[in-house]
């Protein structure tokens, strides 16, 4: 067992933190107070790679395993939790039409998304099926050589400044068995989209509902066969939710190295709060728990990689453990601060803000524990899960 970077990782690390040092961190601040979607930056990252991460490199996608997108995703959200968050939901979307679409389709889509030219969004949430996503209604009826798509879609990351939909549809009877997914031009006839939410944090990124009446998707666009939908959006997810856990951990570093400079700086009582014993318990509380988080995203993303059978309910531990571990380090981090920690001039207030939504999103932690225990009471659960 060797827990050491490869040479490519190091280097894939580097280009990432160099890219978030230079393009992201100097604008985040900014960008959350207008609440502006930095697309010309995002679509930059085409160049490098960073938008077909592990996508099908037939078509353009590095193709690269789960553990070595991880590491960059971390530097980009060490950088904007918000723009690197929603790049993992751009490389999911373009991960699933590579993977599970037709030649023609990838051809059509993955070149476009990988170059940054053409960006994603993932449809799977409405306003009645949130963590019961199977429950969903949006209608995908077979016309002839088209499929007719009517429903409405809620908090979309990315909707209406985002090109190339993925929308889970039902083509079947209910629950997950009847949903196929679809790829969709975001720019189809009958597609509307809803006003940008006002939203606690990920403020550089939109999300809005998107409704379907009576939109032509072409029947070619259905990726895999009908009634795979479902289980298409799940795969996405297991992947998804290392994205989501591995940006949460890229912000708590980026809040205990603010927090491990600041208690050197700040003197009350005549000497730096850095030296008393308290204020050191916690430091090593906060990095005992973000290098705990990033080691079982690594781990998860390994059991990806591998195929592993198991793979899903690691992905599910992961994503629980590292999001609540994340946000209490910058929760912490704030805290050191005292009364700046609150004023949006630092940047703690912001991850805080930001990292609240990683333990709800991609499956709420409580989902995730529904998961995990379902996979370790099966026979042979435990032994299976170690
Ligand atoms: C900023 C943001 C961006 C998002 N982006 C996307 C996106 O791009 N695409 C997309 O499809 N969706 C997206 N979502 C939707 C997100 O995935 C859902 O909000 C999430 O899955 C929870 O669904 P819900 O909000 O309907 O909550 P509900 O399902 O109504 O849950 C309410 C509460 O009940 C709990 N609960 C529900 N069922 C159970 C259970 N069986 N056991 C224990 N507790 C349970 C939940 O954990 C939660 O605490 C986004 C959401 C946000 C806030």
């Amino acid at each position: 067992m060797d827990f050491s970077l490869t040479d490519d990782q190091v280097a894939f690390r580097q280009t990432a933190r160099q890219f978030a040092l230079k393009e992201l961190k100097p604008h985040a601040a900014e960008w959350d107070r207008n609440s502006h979607f930095p697309i010309d930056v995002i679509k930059k990252t085409g160049d490098l790679g960073f938008l077909g991460l592990y996508t099908n490199p037939d078509y353009g996608g590095l193709g690269l395993p789960r553990l070595d997108s991880a590491i960059i995703f971390e530097e980009l959200a060490w950088g904007d939790t918000s723009v690197a968050s929603y790049m993992s939901i751009h490389n999911m979307v373009a991960w699933m039409i590579g993977e599970y679409g037709s030649a023609a389709l990838c051809e059509q889509y993955i070149p476009k998304m990988v170059s940054g030219e053409w960006l994603g969004s993932y449809c799977l949430t409405e306003a009645g099926a949130g963590s019961d996503a199977a429950s969903l209604r949006t209608k995908a009826d077979k016309q002839g050589d088209y499929y007719v798509l009517n429903g409405e879609k809620a908090f979309i990351s990315g909707a209406g400044e985002t090109d190339v939909l993925v929308v889970m549809a039902r083509t079947g009877g209910s629950g997950p068995k009847g949903v196929s997914a679809f790829v969709v031009d975001a720019h189809s006839d009958g597609i509307e989209y809803g006003k940008n939410e006002q939203k606690m944090g990920w403020k550089a990124q939109p999300t809005r509902t998107i409704s379907f009446k009576d939109v032509k998707v072409p029947a070619a666009n259905l990726i895999g066969e009908e009634g795979q939908g479902f289980r298409i959006a799940m795969k996405g997810l297991d992947g998804g939710r290392i994205n989501i856990g591995i940006c949460a951990v890229g912000t708590a570093q980026a809040a205990l190295e603010t927090a491990t400079n600041y208690v050197k700086e700040r003197s009350q009582f005549g000497s730096p709060i850095a030296e008393l014993q308290s204020v050191q318990f916690k430091l090593a509380d906060m990095l005992t728990q973000t290098i705990t988080a990033r080691q079982m995203l690594y781990l998860a993303s390994s059991k990806v990689d591998e195929n592993d059978p198991q793979a899903s309910a690691y992905c599910a531990m992961a994503k629980r453990l590292s999001t609540d571990l994340s946000f209490d380090v910058a929760n912490e981090a704030l805290q050191l601060h005292g009364g700046y920690g609150y004023l949006n001039e630092y940047p703690l207030e912001r991850h805080v803000r930001d990292l609240r939504v990683h333990q709800i999103l991609e499956g709420t932690n409580e989902i995730m524990r529904v998961i995990i225990s379902r996979q370790l009471l099966q026979d042979d659960g435990l032994s299976n899960l170690r």
